[in-house]
């Protein structure tokens, strides 16, 4: 119905790499559309890394993690993520979905306790369901609400507090300072965070929305994924060594499906490398996030507070066809946008959701400011003048 209506935003085709301008479908088009902050896709380094570790290895390890597809690639990995976490360990999967997924099926059972915000990511749901522990959510980042729901749980069960450091919609963080504290009075209580949006974004040295809140250590599993800042695929968690040890005897989803292509391994390594060298390039993200609600502001399009690299304009009418209808009018003048309507979220409706990237220059972001205002004006989705 929405295809033959003309509101169809999903599957379309892109043609180009995912740079500042890229084209989607005949059209050249902003790119506020992808994950790719640090603008490390087409990065030079990144590109030849992946090249290189192609014709040494070959286009695919053609086997799971436990038999042949633990390559030393995928070794040097995992000690490089664990030294840049202050971590024991570290253990890469196929995707930060599979990663999430696999985090919690392995330490919650049908006899534990899930408590998890409102609006994680759908990997980590899936995870809960696989895990068949007992789902209680809790009002998105609201501390007093998980506290009730950490209470009237058992204190024998194990509890998995489960959130997303930088949620994927909204942009917006955990409390993890005070979410620790809270986890650290509850026995039998782990903490996990999906660092997704927060890896290369947040925190002195890009590590994400636990290091931002001084929190790093305190948190007890750390997932990430590669598929936005280090702009290849695959995921990983980051824990202790005994956490790693007992996934590797006991996940399916590592055990029985391939491992991460050599290319992609490779390409991630170079991109945490070039992270880790040069953590610069997340205080030019970060100028480019402050440039941008600066034009925003000037020409009186609202945003709410930016905490990431994700900005987000709010709807005057928030209503999912409304909201499609600007994104897809949007992309026909040259802006490429992501709609936010459910079930990616499931309290905010109505958000036009831009990625920004360290390669945006600011005369793009002016481009893209105007746009904004007028398609916006277009559809009568500015506020009312007082
Ligand atoms: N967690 C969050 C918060 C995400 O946004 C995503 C991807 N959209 C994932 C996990 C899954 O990562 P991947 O793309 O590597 O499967």
């Amino acid at each position: 119905m929405a295809k033959e209506a003309g509101y169809w935003p999903y599957y379309k085709t892109v043609e180009s790499a995912s740079t500042p301008r890229l084209t989607i479908e005949g059209h050249d088009c902003i790119n506020f559309g992808s994950n790719n902050y640090l603008s490390l896709s087409y990065h030079p380094r990144v590109v030849e890394a992946a090249r290189d570790a192609t014709s040494y290895f070959g286009s695919g390890v053609t086997g799971s993690r436990l038999l042949n597809g633990t390559l030393t690639l995928h070794c040097q990995l995992e000690e490089e993520l664990a030294d840049f976490y202050g971590r024991e360990a570290a253990l890469v999967f196929s995707t930060g979905y599979v990663a999430n997924m696999s985090a919690i099926a392995a330490f919650l059972t049908r006899h534990d306790y899930a408590i998890a915000d409102k609006e994680i990511h759908n990997s980590l749901l899936t995870g809960v369901r696989l895990a068949g522990a007992t789902m209680k959510r809790f009002r998105h980042n609201d501390v007093g609400h998980l506290e009730r729901a950490l209470a009237t749980a058992p204190a024998e069960a194990a509890k998995g507090v489960i959130v997303d450091g930088v949620y994927s919609m909204g942009g917006d963080t955990a409390p993890l300072d005070e979410m620790v504290e809270l986890c650290r009075r509850f026995p039998n209580t782990f903490l996990l965070d999906d660092e997704a949006h927060g890896l290369g974004v947040l925190g002195s040295r890009g590590r994400g929305a636990a290091e931002q809140y001084g929190v790093l250590d305190g948190v007890d599993l750390i997932t990430i994924t590669f598929s936005k800042t280090f702009g290849s695929c695959g995921g990983a968690l980051i824990g202790s060594a005994d956490a790693i040890e007992l996934l590797k005897l006991t996940s399916d989803l590592l055990i029985f499906t391939a491992s991460n292509t050599p290319g992609s391994v490779a390409a991630a390594l170079e991109a945490l490398r070039i992270l880790r060298d040069e953590p610069e390039r997340v205080v030019h993200l970060h100028e480019n996030v402050a440039l941008f609600l600066g034009l925003l502001a000037e020409r009186g399009v609202p945003t709410n507070p930016a905490e990431s690299a994700i900005v987000t304009i709010p709807l005057k009418r928030p209503d999912e066809v409304s909201t499609v209808l600007v994104a897809l009018d949007l992309l026909e003048q040259g802006v490429f946008v992501n709609p936010v309507i459910p079930p990616a979220v499931t309290t905010e409706v109505g958000l036009i959701r831009l990625s920004l990237m360290a390669d945006h220059s600011p005369e793009l972001l002016e481009e893209a400011t105007e746009t904004l205002f007028k398609v916006l004006g277009d559809h009568d989705q500015l506020p009312d003048r007082p």
